[in-house]
């Protein structure tokens, strides 16, 4: 049976941080909505220039875009095994579609993990982010800084900051966040699959209490 896992928690909590770490320790490919939207969106593809425009307000892509961009991902034949869902679901209504395109991979959600943040440490976090251009590997200029300003220390690509980490965007996402996403913290407690991580340790701290819990639940 494949695994599903699903990384939870508010923008800037070191989701995508974890799942490049855990996806290799857990052979799952990491699956990242944003990361899709922005190879879209630079490749200038009609899914691309749609997302585009609620991208740069920090609001949410409608959920039937997504959904059903998720639906075409999932189904690829690298996600066979499962996958380390980052970034979806972030609605009801996509956590309802998720349960069933699982169903139809004879699949389920098999764990939540819930990176807990508190949300005053998330503006100086995503405010402070640089991303690299060819793999999209994630620094800090402060918390997690590259050897050389500018260069991924993984590839060597430049690194930039994502037009939406803006400080006035940023408080839109959490915004967004809170009303949009928060629902789906009590959906999968009552579930029985979430598991909490203290999100304000050091990254690789944070990385193995994922990767401890994770184990022992799946
Ligand atoms: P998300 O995917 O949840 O939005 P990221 O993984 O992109 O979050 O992390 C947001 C920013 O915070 C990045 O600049 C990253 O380097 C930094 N960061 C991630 N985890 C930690 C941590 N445990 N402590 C300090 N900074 C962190
Ligand atoms: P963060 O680092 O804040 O977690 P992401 O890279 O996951 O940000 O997402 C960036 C933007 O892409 C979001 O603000 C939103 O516009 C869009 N997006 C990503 N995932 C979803 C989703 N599941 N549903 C709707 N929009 C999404």
């Amino acid at each position: 049976m494949p695994i599903y896992i699903v990384l939870l928690g508010p923008p800037g909590a070191g989701k995508g941080t974890q799942a490049q770490i855990i996806s290799k320790e857990l052979n799952l490919p990491h699956i990242s909505s944003g990361d899709i939207f922005r190879e879209n969106l630079k490749n200038q593809t009609e899914l691309g220039i749609i997302a585009e425009r609620y991208m740069t307000r920090g609001e949410l892509v409608p959920d039937d875009i997504t959904i059903s961009m998720i639906h075409d991902r999932l189904s690829r034949e690298d996600c066979k095994p499962g996958s380390l869902l980052d970034g979806f679901p972030r609605t009801p209504a996509q956590a309802a579609a998720l349960d069933n395109t699982l169903a139809e991979f004879r699949g389920k959600v098999n764990a939540v993990p819930y990176i807990k943040v508190p949300q005053e440490v998330l503006i100086e976090r995503l405010t402070g982010r640089w991303t690299c251009r060819a793999e999209g590997h994630i620094f800090h200029d402060r918390f997690n800084p590259p050897r050389q300003k500018g260069v991924c220390d993984y590839d060597g690509s430049q690194l930039y900051q994502r037009d939406d980490d803006t400080e006035e965007t940023v408080k839109n996402r959490i915004h967004v966040y809170f009303k949009q996403t928060m629902p789906l913290i009590d959906y999968y407690r009552q579930a029985g699959l979430l598991l909490e991580v203290d999100g304000r340790q050091p990254i690789e701290k944070v990385g193995a209490d994922l990767i401890y819990a994770i184990s022992k639940s799946i």
